[in-house]
């Protein structure tokens, strides 16, 4: 018999990647090749007929009246804030855990971040607490998509109309996703999409998009991303240059096309996943991504919660077994050197610090077959029993002397 750690041992399962975007790829290769030629043959690069045509299918897709491409999701956060004009001075209200570009931009613009702790069962801000945070410096808040699921944005409504303040919500993880039958982007004032390649609808590089009903809002961010041009050489003010490329708005046009399909395969790979945990019994240790009844998630990650202090040695075994894993996020924001000068400290965010300790992301992209699905589910069983195993007691000599 081979020997357990062999590599050559052809009995080994075969490793689950966290993402596959070969797998993607190779499903749709004529015709992003067919769309990248097609560019190559007008050699226009920047902007023009593609991103025009992208940008009016994404604001279909969003049932927004206008979408705005541009370099990055990063950029639209920040082309965002500089619409509205929030700048020095200003407060935002947002989540410390998330992506850092979500409080990077607002401290690019000059503004402030001000976090608010999370809902520990979606991991969206905690709508209460951001009503209590509002005061005379906030200036907007940004609400994170994250994972995939709408934060909760009625309720975020309502104070952003009370208070008269700008909603910007952070859709880059959530393109598609549904609050009550409306979509990611015109749940606020603007909206704002990464199509980083990892995204639900990737790019081929970085790209992004901000999705608006306001016209005015619409036209300044236009000119915003061409150094403030109205045309001819004419900067009513100082932008710069976030410009979406041409073959970038080709590609995504191409999965665009798909992306219905894919958030599907994830939905019904999560679903999967929660019924294996279920006969598997493993409920008691992990605590699977919850879908509230009026939202429709697009699971850019399945996210659990690993309770009991296991989620690294959770992590460290399925890796050892060859399952993709990561954890999105591991530092909240409030904790990260560069935010020092908020002054923050460890304790003012127990759900985020609890989130960062507990959560573990599973592949989920949408060509996962159903030998893969039942493989991490499998290893996960065994890791969440050999960390169970492996825990050293609780209470130790206080415990024994109390007795
Ligand atoms: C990906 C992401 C961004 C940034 O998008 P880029 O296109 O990488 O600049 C911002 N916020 C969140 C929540 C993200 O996941």
């Amino acid at each position: 018999m081979p020997a357990i750690n062999d590599p050559t041992n052809s009995t080994a399962p075969a490793a689950v990647p966290f993402i596959d975007l070969v797998a993607q790829y190779q499903n749709i290769k004529g015709e992003v090749r067919a769309a990248v030629d097609q560019v190559f043959e007008t050699q226009h690069f920047i902007l023009g007929e593609e991103v025009d045509q992208l940008e009016a299918e994404i604001a279909d897709y969003c049932d927004a009246r206008f979408a705005i491409g541009c370099a990055s999701g990063t950029d639209a956060l920040v082309l965002s804030l500089l619409g509205l004009g929030i700048g020095p001075g200003d407060e935002v209200i947002t989540s410390p855990f998330t992506f850092f570009a979500t409080a990077g931009a607002i401290h690019r613009v000059g503004a402030r971040p001000k976090f608010v702790d999370i809902d520990p069962v979606t991991y969206n801000l905690d709508p209460q607490q951001v009503e209590d945070a509002i005061d005379e410096n906030t200036k907007a808040i940004m609400p994170v998509h994250i994972f995939g699921q709408c934060a909760d944005m009625e309720t975020l409504w309502r104070l952003s109309v009370r208070n008269n303040i700008p909603l910007i919500e952070d859709a880059c993880q959530a393109i598609g996703a549904e609050y009550r039958g409306r979509r990611a982007g015109v749940l606020g004032t603007v909206g704002c999409f990464s199509f980083f390649p990892t995204k639900n609808l990737g790019g081929a590089g970085d790209g992004g998009m901000i999705t608006t009903d306001d016209a005015e809002l619409a036209t300044r961010l236009k000119r915003l991303r061409v150094h403030g041009d109205v045309g001819g050489y004419n900067h009513v003010e100082v932008g710069f240059n976030s410009r979406l490329d041409s073959l970038q708005a080709a590609i995504l046009r191409v999965k665009l096309r798909h992306l219905e399909d894919w958030s599907e395969g994830r939905r019904q790979n999560a679903r999967r996943y929660s019924e294996l945990f279920r006969s598997m019994n493993l409920l008691s240790s992990i605590d699977p991504p919850v879908t509230a009844a009026d939202q429709r998630h697009v699971f850019n990650q399945y996210t659990l919660r690993i309770r009991g202090g296991m989620r690294d040695s959770v992590m460290e075994y399925m890796r050892r077994e060859g399952v993709g894993c990561a954890v999105y996020y591991p530092i909240p924001l409030h904790m990260q050197k560069c935010f020092d000068y908020l002054g923050y400290s460890p304790a003012d965010f127990p759900e985020s610090s609890r989130a960062a300790d507990e959560v573990l992301s599973l592949p989920i992209f949408s060509e996962l077959t159903d030998e893969q699905l039942v493989r991490v589910a499998t290893v996960l069983g065994e890791a969440a029993s050999s960390a169970t195993a492996l825990k050293f007691p609780a209470g130790g000599v206080a415990q024994r002397n109390a007795a």
